[in-house]
């Protein structure tokens, strides 16, 4: 059934930088409409295989499979099209742009970086984003004008402007607060039932685990759990890699 239908499929994907393996032979699917927990300890490897998965780099070897079709080592912009977006840990805006210019550009590609290149149906369309990821009345700020939960959503606001089918978020709870937690877990929600898949990284499990439909949890670039939030809660191998890493 579509409930079913794997989004992504990840097999035996590996990625070495020099003699550092920081994803080691990592399997797992991801499955239409879920949101997919993906936590491990810091150095895991949790980043570097949203690189693989965005195109970022390919991987050392293995294969990424998208929705039936092999996109290993496929490039990032090609992959945006496809439907894949992903957020990244260190925010990256554009400082000299406003809030609203920031997820504007985010749906055209680099090459057409000029505001007069915008049409009527850009700006609608990044204004029900801005509302959607609770920035209107920043619109016309600054990104550096915004506090670190500001930056956050608009770190998701400019991949919702790709229009995807799969985003990647990863760790969008670092630095908030409870309150900012709960906000940005119901955007997640909201975004899942408008028929979009999510896959969520955290290194912890506090926060995410209240999320989330699956966790894939990973250590030193292996997959050591796969299951729902109630079996990683109590599952020894990964209490052992949160405590004894
Ligand atoms: P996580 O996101 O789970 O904290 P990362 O994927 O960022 O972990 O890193 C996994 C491992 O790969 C770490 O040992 C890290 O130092 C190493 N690493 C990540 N990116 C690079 C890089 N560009 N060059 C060399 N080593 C890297
Ligand atoms: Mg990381």
């Amino acid at each position: 059934t579509a409930q079913t239908e794997d989004v992504l499929r990840l097999e035996n994907v590996t990625k070495q930088f020099g003699s550092v393996t920081a994803v080691d032979d990592l399997s797992f699917t991801v499955h239409e409409g879920e949101i997919l927990g993906f936590i491990g300890p810091n150095g895991a490897g949790k980043s570097t295989t949203f690189d693989c998965v965005s195109g970022t780099f390919p991987p050392t070897s293995g294969t990424i499979t998208y929705r039936g079709e092999d996109v290993t080592g496929r490039p990032q912009h090609a992959l945006v099209q496809k439907g894949i977006a992903r957020t990244y840990q260190t925010f990256r805006p554009l400082n000299d742009r406003t809030v609203l210019e920031n997820i504007a550009l985010s749906q055209v590609p680099d090459s057409l970086f000029s505001l007069s290149d915008f049409r009527a149906d850009t700006e609608e369309r990044a204004r029900e984003i801005c509302e959607r990821v609770g920035l209107e009345q920043y619109a016309s700020q600054r990104p550096d004008e915004l506090p670190h939960a500001g930056l956050l959503r608009l770190e998701v606001g400019r991949a919702l402007g790709t229009d995807p089918d799969l985003l990647l978020v990863d760790e969008p709870f670092a630095g908030l607060t409870s309150d900012e937690v709960d906000r940005t877990t119901e955007l997640f929600r909201s975004l899942r039932e408008d028929g979009m898949t999510l896959v969520v990284i955290d290194h912890n499990m506090h926060g995410l685990l209240d999320l989330v439909d699956r966790v894939i949890v990973i250590s030193f670039g292996e997959k050591i759990a796969d299951g729902t939030p109630a079996e990683i809660r109590n599952d020894p191998a990964v209490q052992e890699a949160y405590l004894g890493g």
